[in-house]
């Protein structure tokens, strides 16, 4: 899960487990993982998770779930909100 923590004095937010709820502090250490059984239109629920607790986490949930590397989550996820990265880029500067 994505939480808000103060860091520095900075509302920041950073990736959290969601078997351990510890911090994944790299986005190399970590997979976004969801449901694959789903139908077109359908939703799942999309999961944090270290690579390291990504098998035990599948046996807690039971589900079948698809991975992917966190790193390719904020792009995807800003392609699909249609994000002007020249603009964002912009405005995190402020
Ligand atoms: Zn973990």
């Amino acid at each position: 899960m994505i939480k808000i923590v103060v860091d520095r004095g900075r509302h920041a937010p950073q990736a959290f487990c969601d078997h351990c709820g510890k911090r994944i502090e790299k986005a190399k250490d970590g997979n976004y993982e969801w449901k694959g059984q789903i139908s077109s239109g359908d939703a799942s629920d999309l999961y944090l998770i270290h690579k390291a607790c990504s098998y035990a986490f599948k046996q807690v949930t039971g589900d079948s779930l698809q991975t992917a590397e966190l790193t390719l989550l904020p792009i995807r996820l800003g392609n699909n909100l249609e994000i002007d990265w020249d603009e964002a880029n912009e405005m995190s500067e402020l």
